[in-house]
């Protein structure tokens, strides 16, 4: 078949298709990129420009793309089997993938389930708590406590334990119930507080809902550190670590979602490890396999795991598995991405980024349309607001953050926000080079929208 060119893709792609949270009236008026390859930092389309990565392929890219160590690995592993069932049976790869991620997660998870997506991730973990009561006899403990702007996935079991009106209320007829504890957003507090002087009171009522729900609740769901799609929001100080002993007091399980915090981003392996948090229940994906391939992992203590042992007939099993579960192809990009964390120590030479990404997001903090810049690690969010001194958002049809992220196209970066807040994230390996250069882009882009009279 002859190459197609730009327009021929294009106009299919515009009858054919349907892409994620995507507009597709606006869409099917826009120029679109169409991506045909991928070098270190940088995305190359189909016209043969050239776009720095500044959300590493939604949050999975960890080394650049056409990694040689991975592609190598891949490869070697296309040449055994590409797949092979891991219901029944296992694999060389998954086996030895187990030991290296369960030497790294916080301690107290000793058992890797796999799957392929964070979502999946979410239910497994949601599943395996409610399964664990009832295996110990407590049945009666079935309600899961989530928090306001989280995000575990779009599957409806994820979307339950989600809370962002804007993507879930329409789905609520079919949602299990779940409890709903405030959003630890300083900036915009739903409790009218402020941050320290408020103590932590979004973490109390956390404590008032298990209390009020004693011996019914299986699990508190959260994001560590960072409710990310609901807008990066940083949870503050001492929040996390809150969480963790108000769970262990009312003897709830604590699942964190770490699906977009895993794999270095917030400048530890695991972002729980900021405030020594272990979880009970632990899920990851997007960054496990250096963002190659889909795999993902829920990780249990001992004790979770235990409570599903038994005879054949005790039913205790867990009954639930997809059909690419531990593909080995995947699981031969996750070793590698593993071994290269080690080989070229990309946590400890991520310190120098992380400062030079701060020192730039001082700037940008400054902006006259910059309401809030939040950061951990390799992660940012910056809120444009209409108004500082009121936090006015901007009227959501106005679609600022987008346009942001537009104008940014025009330097040879792409980036994708969440409503008005830009996000930056983008690879690991990002030099600090490109990182300057995106740091300036994205001011420049900021002014040239909000700025223009
Ligand atoms: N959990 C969190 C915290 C996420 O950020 C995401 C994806 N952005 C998911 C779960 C869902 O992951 P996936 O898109 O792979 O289903």
């Amino acid at each position: 078949m002859k190459k197609p060119t730009y327009a021929q893709l294009a106009r299919m792609d515009k009858s054919y298709l349907w892409h994620p949270f995507t507009q597709m009236e606006s869409w099917e008026k826009e120029e679109i990129l169409i991506i045909e390859r991928g070098r270190g930092n940088y995305l190359i389309d189909v016209k043969g420009r050239r776009y720095l990565d500044g959300v590493s392929s939604l949050w999975t890219n960890v080394h650049g793309h056409g990694k040689r160590y991975i592609d190598a690995a891949i490869k070697g592993q296309l040449g055994r089997i590409a797949h092979s069932t891991f219901l029944g049976l296992s694999h060389p790869g998954a086996i030895v993938l187990s030991k290296m991620l369960l030497d790294i997660v916080p301690p107290g998870l000793e058992r890797v389930f796999y799957s392929d997506n964070g979502a999946t991730a979410v239910e497994i973990a949601i599943k395996m708590a409610l399964q664990y009561w009832h295996n110990i006899g407590e049945p009666q403990r079935y309600l899961f406590v989530s928090l306001d702007n989280a995000y575990h996935g779009d599957t409806i079991g994820s979307v339950s334990v989600g809370g962002i009106g804007l993507f879930h209320s329409t789905y609520k007829p079919l949602l299990f119930e779940t409890v709903k504890a405030p959003s630890p957003y300083c900036y915009r507090c739903g409790l009218g507080l402020e941050y320290p002087s408020c103590g932590l009171a979004c973490a109390r009522k956390v404590g008032d809902i298990l209390a009020s729900n004693e011996g019914k609740v299986a699990g508190l769901v959260i994001e560590p550190m960072i409710q990310a799609a609901g807008g990066f929001i940083l949870s503050p100080p001492g929040y996390l670590k809150a969480i963790e002993e108000i769970t262990k007091r009312h003897g709830v399980l604590l699942i964190a979602d770490e699906v977009a915090t895993g794999f270095g981003r917030t400048g530890r392996m695991f972002a729980c490890e900021h405030e020594h948090v272990s979880p009970d229940i632990m899920t990851a994906a997007k960054g496990i396999s250096g963002g190659y391939l889909p795999v993902a992992a829920t990780f249990t203590t001992g004790r979770v795991y235990d409570a599903f042992l038994g005879g054949y007939g005790e039913k205790k099993t867990f009954y639930h598995g997809h059909t690419y579960t531990a593909n080995p192809l995947g699981v031969a990009a996750c070793i590698a991405n593993l071994e290269l964390f080690r080989k070229e120590r990309v946590i400890r030479r991520l310190r120098p980024k992380i400062r030079l990404l701060k020192e730039g997001l001082g700037r940008i903090a400054a902006l006259e349309h910059v309401g809030e810049v939040r950061q951990i690690g390799m992660m940012t969010g910056i809120e444009l607001v209409r108004d500082r001194a009121t936090k006015e958002p901007y009227p959501f049809e106005q679609r600022t953050g987008a346009r942001v992220c537009f104008e940014t196209r025009k330097h040879g970066i792409f980036i994708r926000p969440l409503d008005d807040v830009v996000v930056l994230m983008p690879p690991l390996s990002i030099t600090e080079r490109q990182l300057s250069y995106l740091l300036k882009s994205v001011e420049g882009a900021i002014r040239a929208v909000t700025e223009q009279r």
